[in-house]
């Protein structure tokens, strides 16, 4: 009989990590909190216009470069990614260059080629989410000796478990003894600062839609278009008054005239990845469980991706 999975999270993590799983011939089911899959990778509905959270261009997907040989098998490179301006990437440049793992494995991609996808990250969760048992509404509250308890009372016993969700957070849920030293390591690692984001709605023709990063007082903002929606994202770390992101959008964008604005705060990327100690493998003290998504391995598109291989292929079957 094959080995039962319950995958916990239904983010780009936890459905990588179905998707390979099923095809190893596990049989998958998904627990997800919200009514939707993707996680990060939903958009918001704002008054009927889509707006995207986690999703906005990737690195690396022409043919032999590092998300290409990973979407390929899964049939994600039939989506209708289109290439866009390299400037695109170059935010991530600044952003992310906190170590030389991270160098290599989320900038050079972006070095390499841009890419956006058509629908955006909803186009890519519904790709993800499709033909898979993925139980919505479920919001997992305990993990005790390999059984599931949700909010709702219904409870799964697995053979494997993987959870998609910050590591700490895992832990909360669980009910096994687990050595003080891991849970000790975990409270030890530092997390990334929170990513606001101003949503504005756009005047049409107001300016030509650009996507790239402004510094100013050594503060990065980014601004993504998104022409589809009408819509200008402005994104940086920690909290910023619309204004002043505004006035500096207006350095670059002198036309910008906005029609009315919204904000979200994000938890951001996660766990920091100073050194190799930051580097959470994917095994956990419990034979049972093992964690994905961006809290492991690196963060952003590629790095869960790449996080969810490894996830799978750690699993002791
Ligand atoms: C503002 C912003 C912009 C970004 N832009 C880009 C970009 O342009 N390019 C790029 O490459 N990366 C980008 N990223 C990063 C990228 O979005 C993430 O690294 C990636 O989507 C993380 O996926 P995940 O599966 O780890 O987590 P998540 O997407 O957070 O998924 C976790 C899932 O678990 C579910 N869940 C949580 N608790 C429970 C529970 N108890 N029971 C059941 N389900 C639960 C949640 O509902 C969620 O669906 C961005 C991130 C942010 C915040």
């Amino acid at each position: 009989m094959s080995k039962r999975a319950i995958i916990i999270g239904a983010g780009l993590g936890g459905l990588l990590c179905a998707r390979i799983l099923s095809r190893k011939g596990l049989d998958v089911t998904v627990l997800e909190a919200a009514d939707v899959p993707g996680g990060l990778l939903h958009s918001v509905d704002w008054d009927g216009i889509p707006c995207e959270q986690g999703f906005h261009s990737v690195g690396g997907l022409a043919p032999g470069e590092a998300l290409e040989k990973i979407f390929r098998p899964l049939g994600l490179m039939d989506l209708p990614w289109y290439r866009a301006n390299v400037d695109e990437g170059f935010p991530f440049l600044r952003l992310n260059a906190d170590s030389e793992l991270e160098k290599q494995h989320i900038l050079h991609p972006y070095q390499q080629s841009v890419w956006r996808l058509k629908g955006g990250g909803d186009t890519l969760a519904n790709a993800l989410a499709e033909g898979l048992d993925i139980r919505y509404g479920k919001c997992v509250v305990s993990i005790d000796n390999q059984v599931i308890t949700c909010g709702d009372n219904s409870s799964f016993e697995a053979d494997v478990i993987i959870a998609d969700l910050p590591p700490r957070q895992c832990l909360k849920l669980v009910k096994d003894h687990i050595r003080p030293s891991f849970i000790h390591r975990l409270d030890k690692l530092e997390t990334g600062r929170p990513i606001f984001t101003l949503y504005c709605l756009l005047e049409p023709g107001c300016v030509e839609w650009q996507s790239g990063a402004i510094f100013l007082d050594g503060k990065l903002m980014i601004h993504f278009a998104e022409p589809e929606t009408g819509i200008l994202e402005l994104l940086c770390f920690g909290e910023e008054s619309p204004e002043k992101m505004l006035s500096l959008a207006r350095t670059r964008l002198p036309g910008l005239k906005v029609t009315k604005y919204r904000s979200a705060l994000f938890p951001g990327y996660g766990i920091l990845k100073h050194t190799g100690t930051d580097y959470l493998s994917a095994k956990t003290p419990l034979p049972y469980l093992y964690l994905t998504g961006q809290n492991i391995g690196l963060h952003g598109i590629l790095g869960t991706a790449v996080s969810a291989l490894n996830t799978c292929k750690s699993i002791r079957l």
